[in-house]
């Protein structure tokens, strides 16, 4: 069946995801509340997202034979990550019904197809090159005033595969150091990096757009996001920027869903500059960390917006319910989590991922704080959750 055919899959009916993940879990649980059946491709026996389904093809997410297992079984494909296998990917789509469809998986695996479709769209993005030759790296260094971040064009996540440049960085390392990276996934027409200049932000924010099989879109409030380490560690809603910053974002978010031709959930990540600015920095096409906090704070979360536009359900409202903060638990946390687990504010809502392993940096689960931004902030300040070892 073609990914183009417009129908609407009834509850009572298999959705498959690939993906095991925290993010196929919560849209399995949203998904079951809706009466919907699920089955999940993921190598872990246990996966996250298993554990709520009503059944798991265990493999590889690249095996060929596991994806048309899962076709067979699924009334319709979505997935939960992105970096979905090329071959997988048109298999998923030519044989099964997906209608996020491949393309969008084709722009958002790639870093320079992500920035060529921002500019198609018209939104701003950061300054960028493509970069084959470390010759390339020492030009776009001078250019660029000696500040940039290097990223690979494929495979990065949660500040992985990117090298932030400063007047004083020792190029010639930092090349080196992108060579495993490049050997792993290979250069390409485009290039094998990308070099951006670095945008001097006062705010990281997202915006959370979903869009029907009909075109019709829902976004969800501006959120405002804090890292560490490259991983996100706290999101916040509503974000706390302008009203011109807000309209900007959400514009920007729109332009770019109807430019992709986008069915179901995309997170847009943006960076707010001094001057007012919002420029986009990446994509991710599926339900997004920053936006947990929607099922709480919003009428409407995330996942079951995602559902519902994959199904052909109509979009739900989805307005803001009340502000909230929402904090990752990572595998470090989750000992210091669990120890005052009996006496977290009432306002606090705890969510945990059902992985058995607590590895440092591992996302288990994530808090969300409702109700004043303040509040919660000071909750999370003097809470010894997130101390590092030194401040305990
Ligand atoms: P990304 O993987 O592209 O989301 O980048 C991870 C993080 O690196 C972002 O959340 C920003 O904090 C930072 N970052 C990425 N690109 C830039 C840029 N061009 N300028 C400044 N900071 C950046």
């Amino acid at each position: 069946m073609s990914s183009a055919a417009k129908h609407v899959i009834l509850p009572g009916q298999t959705i498959g995801i690939l993906g095991g993940g925290q993010l196929g879990r919560m849209m399995a649980l949203a998904g079951r509340a809706m009466g919907y059946r699920f089955v999940v491709l993921d190598p872990a026996p246990d996966s996250p997202a298993a554990q709520v389904a009503d059944a798991q093809v265990e493999a590889d997410y690249s095996d060929v034979k596991a994806a048309r297992q899962l076709a067979k079984e699924a009334d319709i494909i979505t997935y939960e990550f992105e970096n979905v296998d090329a071959q997988v990917a048109s298999i998923l789509s030519d044989e099964a019904y997906m209608p996020q469809g491949s393309h969008l998986l084709f722009i958002t695996q790639h870093r320079i197809r992500e920035k060529q479709t921002m500019e198609k769209a018209g939104v701003p993005v950061a300054k960028w090159r493509a970069v084959f030759t470390f010759n390339d790296l020492k030009t776009v260094f001078q250019e660029s005033g000696k500040r940039g971040i290097l990223k690979t064009t494929r495979g990065g996540y949660d500040g992985k595969g990117q090298w932030r440049i400063v007047p004083e960085s020792r190029l010639e390392d930092i090349w080196n150091e992108c060579q495993p990276y490049l050997r792993v996934h290979g250069q390409d027409e485009a290039g094998p990096l990308i070099y951006e200049w670095l945008v001097p932000f006062v705010r990281e924010i997202s915006v959370i757009v979903t869009r029907g099989v009909q075109g019709e879109q829902s976004l969800f409030p501006v959120i405002e996001n804090h890292h560490q380490n490259g991983i996100l560690y706290m999101s916040i809603v509503p974000a706390r920027i302008p009203e011109e910053a807000v309209r900007l974002a959400q514009q920007a978010a729109v332009k770019i869903a109807d430019q992709l031709q986008l069915v179901g959930t995309l997170a847009v990540e943006m960076f707010l500059t001094e001057s007012g600015e919002v420029l986009v920095n990446e994509l991710a096409p599926r339900p997004h960390n920053s936006g947990h906090l929607t099922i709480e704070a919003c009428a409407t979360s995330q996942f079951e917006q995602h559902i519902r536009a994959i199904c052909g359900l109509p979009l739900a409202e989805n307005r803001l319910l009340t502000p909230a903060v929402m904090v990752n638990v990572l595998g470090q946390h989750l000992h210091p989590l669990l120890e005052q687990i009996d006496r977290l504010p009432r306002n606090v809502k705890l969510h945990l991922y059902g992985k058995r392993e607590p590895k440092v940096h591992r996302k288990m689960g994530h808090l969300t704080c409702l109700g004043d931004i303040d509040t919660a902030l000071q909750f999370i300040g003097s809470s010894k959750i997130w101390a590092t070892d030194s401040e305990r």
